[in-house]
């Protein structure tokens, strides 16, 4: 699971990268159609070389002497030639790999163990990759077919070489400007076109709802910041603007609602579907058979699938196995920690700093949020106090109550809220970062088995 920021974030660096890589193509296609041309030193004679009006350059005084004397500006084709085999062997396998990338990122999304079902051969990057090259070619053939015109409208004016080079640059720094514009938004559009057909390969095991995700900064379309968080079934259209798009960058939609595109997808999971995915353990069901004395948080932290806002705590003490803490005991630690709770001032403002993963080889993995604060300790502190007197206000079996006594901690004590046990914690830890924060804790739990008394720090 990555963060949606993250998610954006990682998007703008993979068009930053493509854009660079489709520059340097256009600036070698571009190198290798005009290196004739650099030849061109003096344009004494244009001459009509045949009567369909094509030009020809005479080269004149060029030293050493050219090979060729003449340079039709029909040569300029190179730039096409050039640019459709940087095409081939460079542009368009990158776009393949973009969109298994996209299913890649698809899948960090579910937290899931689900395969990857979309590769360079599967028929949707296929498919994006063909209609991609038709796009893509034009760049060249409208880059030279452009420059041919510039360089023949020059040469009727009878234009000098500096003139006829700053017609063939600017020429050449438009291109350059549409073809970066271009790649950016294939990337974006190649990325979500991934993404989406590895959740609709996954079925009955993928999620029901695809939401729009827009980067909601100064650069962001209006109609794509009212798309934000459009919720859609995965064979549905978002409509944007005016426009129908089955993912942004979408290419069968309208220009204006897909040229510079930054918007990505997240995915709405079925918490069914979600927690299988995810391997999250069910233990919820199992019966809760031992003690604790716990802090208890206002807001309980929670992600999906995870630990059930009502179970939220922070535990102060484990007190063992409830079979072992004979009745009265229990009557008297409930008296003892709910009185102290309630003379304690609340309620006590923490600060989730972390998140962790604890047991990732052992039994019950887990991720769990890191919580620190003044304060903290001094609540446990209370609290213990209050185990420690309770045997004094059992009347009866005394030497039963006094008898028992708490169990080993975990050392040192490291104050925590446990989030979710799953098989795979690591893959929830961007889920739980988004949690970080400061954390109130109102309540003092105390629980023998599924037997729960809260009692609110402070008192009422
Ligand atoms: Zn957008």
């Amino acid at each position: 699971m990555t963060t949606k920021r993250q998610r954006l974030h990682r998007l703008e660096s993979r068009a930053d990268r493509f854009e660079r890589l489709v520059a340097q193509a256009l600036r070698r296609a571009i190198r290798s159609g005009t290196k004739n041309l650099g030849l061109v030193v003096e344009p004494t004679t244009y001459q009509v070389r045949n009567a369909r009006g094509a030009f020809a350059i005479n080269m004149v005084a060029a030293a050493p002497q050219p090979a060729e004397p003449y340079v039709s500006v029909d040569d300029l084709a190179a730039i096409d030639a050039a640019w459709q085999s940087e095409l081939r062997d460079l542009i368009l396998p990158e776009l393949g790999r973009t969109v298994v990338e996209g299913a890649h990122d698809a899948i960090e999304d579910l937290v899931a163990k689900v395969p990857v079902l979309v590769d360079a051969r599967h028929a949707a990057a296929e498919l994006y990759v063909s209609q991609a090259e038709n796009r893509l070619r034009g760049i060249g053939t409208d880059l030279w077919q452009k420059t041919r015109a510039q360089l023949v409208a020059g040469m009727a004016e009878g234009e000098s070489i500096p003139e006829l080079s700053k017609r063939v640059r600017g020429e050449i720094a438009s291109s350059n400007v549409r073809a970066r514009t271009i790649a950016r938004t294939e990337v974006v559009s190649a990325s979500n076109a991934g993404a989406l057909a590895q959740m609709q390969s996954l079925g009955e095991e993928g999620p029901a709802e695809k939401e729009w995700l827009s980067t909601n900064d100064a650069r962001t379309r209006f109609s794509h910041r009212e798309a934000n968080g459009q919720q859609v079934p995965l064979v549905d259209r978002f409509e944007v603007g005016g426009a129908t798009l089955a993912f942004p960058g979408d290419p069968t939609g309208p220009p204006d609602e897909v040229i510079n595109c930054r918007c990505t997808l997240v995915w709405n999971m079925e918490p069914k579907a979600r927690l299988v995915a995810a391997g999250f353990e069910t233990f919820q069901e199992e019966e809760h058979t031992s003690g604790m004395i716990a802090l208890v948080p206002r807001d309980p932290p929670t992600i999906g699938g995870g630990e059930p806002a009502e179970e939220s705590h922070l535990t102060l003490w484990f007190l063992g196995p409830v079979d072992d803490i004979p009745e009265e005991l229990q009557q008297a630690i409930l008296a003892e920690v709910g009185f102290r709770s309630e003379q304690l001032p609340g309620p006590l403002l923490a600060n989730a700093f972390g998140a962790a993963v604890w047991n990732p080889n052992g039994e019950d993995p887990c991720v769990v949020l890191n919580v620190g604060g003044n304060g903290l300790r001094d609540i446990r502190d209370e609290v213990h106090q209050g185990v420690i007197n309770a045997p004094d206000n059992v009347d009866s079996n005394q030497d039963t109550a006094k008898a028992w006594q708490m169990p080993e901690q975990h050392q040192p004590w490291s104050p925590h809220v446990c989030l979710a046990y799953a098989t795979d914690p690591t893959a929830l830890i961007p889920e739980a970062l988004e949690l970080v924060g400061p954390i109130e804790f109102d309540r003092v739990r105390v629980a023998f088995g599924s037997e729960v008394h809260d009692f609110t720090l402070g008192g009422e």
